[in-house]
């Protein structure tokens, strides 16, 4: 596949997983924050400095923990829409604002040597405070944490065009800054180094600004750091394995070492070198281990492409998949070998090349329709589509629509099937029927003369000597009559039936409601003499031949009657729609038909009842078959034999009929 490796790997999902450790991030901050102020407020030293023996936390400093974690919570939990999500980003905003000034302001004061008045403004500072250089200020690194840290706050919406967000950097800055005070704290208390630069931020000031710099990048898990550590590919999975050991491995090193050393196993000197040795060996198995795993990753990947590639080429259509603008990103070889250019010829460009270039504008547009409301489904249905191949020739094709959501956008996998063979069967199946039909119809056109001639001159013997020779004759005769007026009407059914085609006429909106009338006007006397009840609902308007809708109608209800059953007979016809087209209905409680004759009454001539017990020549359904399928409908049986009958057939429905 061309698309970008990380991009498909990555899925930009809300984290609500991240979004709560913001809220307890931001929660623990806001609470020390709380107790710190309360210290102060009440002169309750121990709250001051959170733990025994600490240095205090300052008034200033409590209020920005306070501010930040009142900003971090209302933010993690900011997809609030409508009023009440504004409200929240404005007091989130508010409360973030605060706290860059009184960072930026305290380090003015620094910088400029300046008293500004805020560093007492709450509260007195204890006299001779330790780690402190004017009474109620904070620490210049503490200042900086927290502007910074407000500036995240502030900026966490912004998103420029391209690259990480800026709250991203200001936050993991701040971890930055923060970790490495608590690190020196560690081994400032633990060891024999002190971190002198970071002496003047309390550890109690490190934790908050840690909390609330991971808070702020775990708001922010669809872009940036965390994008990387929650990605599902390979890049994600090292981080999440490699990043814990990678922090906890040295640390926990050093602190061996430290004890190593206070104990009086080692000196200096061989723990140095001791926990160089160690470091190199665990990093190097860790990187290992890693490696493997990267490895059997990149197989499994390599593996599971070769496996979509055959896949993709074993696919006896050809397959092509685009992407938002339409440009081709990937082919199969069977593509290759319908459209006649190699692969890398298609990629990257746009799909319109593989079309008449006549076809080429309306295209783009229908591709853009396509992504309005994007449904799989058959490419220009009704219409005939044609691909233009790299030679320049035009093939007849079929076309798939497949829409494939990805999140840079739906793409489109398109499967295409060459149909010139199928198109040239089609074509050859419709020469031959047509030589058929014209040869029926000669034929039976060119008996009907010799066999009325038959007719007309065995009626005469009839006329002229019944009597005159002897019994048998006179029965011959008879016999004579009969056959030539049998093979006179089937030669009629016959002519009729492939008339249907050549003689049809327009397709026109008509009222089937009407047409039926009519139908039943002609079988008026049927109907009263068998005293069947023909009931009807109201037929829509359809596209079709009056004359040979008639012949429908007539044909359904003639079987209906003649093959009625018991005291009541009844038939009664409706139509519903479906999608496009009406399906009609004419439902008898006669006789019936058995499964296994379903197809056989729609052939010419077949009938399953001796002429005895009903007459009839067999031809009425295979006409009304052949008219239905001239009108693009399909007809079929439905019995249940003993208890009645439903021919249902289908007729285009007018468009923007909305019966
Ligand atoms: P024709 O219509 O040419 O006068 P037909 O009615 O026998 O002769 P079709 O209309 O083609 O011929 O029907 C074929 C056969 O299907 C019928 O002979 C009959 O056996 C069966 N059939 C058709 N309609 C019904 C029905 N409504 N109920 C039961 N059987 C039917
Ligand atoms: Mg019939």
């Amino acid at each position: 596949m061309t698309s970008s490796g990380l991009e498909s790997q990555i899925h930009p999902v809300r984290a609500p997983y991240s979004a709560r450790l913001s809220r307890v991030a931001a929660s623990l901050v806001f609470a020390l924050g709380v107790l710190v102020l309360g210290g102060w407020a009440f002169d309750v030293a121990a709250l001051k400095s959170v733990v025994p023996g600490l240095a205090q936390m300052k008034a200033n400093t409590a209020l920005c923990c306070l501010f930040a974690g009142i900003s971090l919570w209302l933010i993690a939990g900011a997809d609030v829409d409508g009023a009440r999500g504004r409200r929240a980003r404005l007091v989130s905003r508010i409360t973030a604002a605060l706290v860059v000034f009184i960072g930026a302001i305290t380090l003015g004061e620094y910088a400029l040597d300046w008293n500004a008045g805020i560093d007492e403004l709450l509260v007195r500072d204890d006299p001779g405070a330790p780690l402190t250089s004017n009474p109620g200020r904070m620490a210049p690194n503490t200042a900086l944490g927290f502007m910074l840290i407000g500036g995240a706050l502030l900026l966490s919406d912004w998103q420029p065009r391209r690259g990480v967000r800026p709250a991203q950097w200001f936050a993991l800055i701040v971890v930055a800054i923060s970790a490495t005070a608590l690190i020196g704290y560690l081994y400032s208390v633990t060891t024999l180094y002190r971190v002198a630069s970071f002496a003047g931020m309390s550890v109690h000031t490190a934790i908050p600004l840690l909390l609330l710099g991971v808070g702020v990048v775990g708001t922010q898990a669809d872009s940036g750091p965390l994008r990387v550590v929650r990605a599902k590919g390979p890049g994600g999975r090292l981080i999440r394995m490699l990043f814990p050991a990678l922090v906890l491995v040295p640390l926990l090193l050093a602190w061996l070492r430290v004890q190593a050393e206070r104990a009086g196993y080692i000196g200096p000197e061989s723990g140095e070198s001791l926990m160089m040795a160690t470091l190199i060996v665990v990093l190097t198995s860790m990187l290992y281990v890693a490696a493997v795993q990267a490895e059997r990753m990149e197989s499994d990947r390599s593996h599971a492409e070769e496996l979509f590639r055959s896949a993709v080429d074993g696919s006896p259509n050809g397959m092509l998949m685009i992407d938002p603008e339409g440009i081709i990103v990937l082919v199969n070889r069977q593509l290759e070998a319908i459209a006649g250019y190699r692969a890398d010829e298609l990629v990257g460009h746009r799909v319109e090349m593989l079309l008449p270039t006549r076809h080429r504008q309306g295209h783009e547009v229908l591709r853009r329709g396509f992504l309005v409301d994007p449904q799989a489904r058959r490419m220009g249905a009704g219409r005939d589509l044609r691909a233009r191949r790299k030679d320049g020739t035009e093939i007849p094709v079929e076309v798939g629509l497949n829409p494939v959501e990805r999140d840079t956008g739906t793409f489109v996998l398109a499967s295409i099937i060459d149909i010139t063979e199928r198109k040239q069967v089609e074509e050859e199946l419709r020469r031959s029927n047509e030589e058929l039909e014209s040869f029926a119809y000669v034929a039976s056109h060119d008996l009907q003369e010799p066999l009325r001639m038959v007719g007309n001159y065995v009626q005469l013997l009839a006329r002229r000597y019944r009597g005159k020779l002897d019994d048998d004759a006179d029965d011959f005769i008879g016999f004579a009559v009969d056959g030539a007026h049998r093979a006179q009407q089937l030669i009629q059914e016959l002519l009729g039936y492939s008339r249907v085609g050549t003689h049809g006429g327009e397709l026109v909106p008509v009222d089937a409601s009407a047409i039926l009338a009519r139908a039943l006007d002609g079988l008026r006397l049927a109907i009263d003499e068998s005293g069947v009840e023909v009931t009807a609902e109201t037929l829509p308007p359809v596209c079709a031949d009056a004359a040979q809708l008639e012949r429908v109608f007539m044909n359904l209800i003639a079987n209906a009657i003649k093959f009625r059953r018991g005291d009541a007979p009844a038939v009664h016809v409706s139509a519903t729609r479906h999608d496009r087209e009406w399906e009609f209905a004419i439902r008898d409680n006669g006789i019936g038909i058995e499964a296994q004759y379903y197809d056989r009454v729609f052939v010419i001539f077949q009938r399953l009842h001796s002429r005895d017990e009903y007459p009839g020549t067999g031809m009425g359904l295979a006409i009304t078959k052949k008219i239905i399928e001239r009108h693009g409908g399909r007809i079929r049986v439905e019995s249940v034999p003993g208890s009645g009958t439903t021919i249902h057939f289908t007729l285009p429905a007018i468009e923007g009929g909305s019966q």
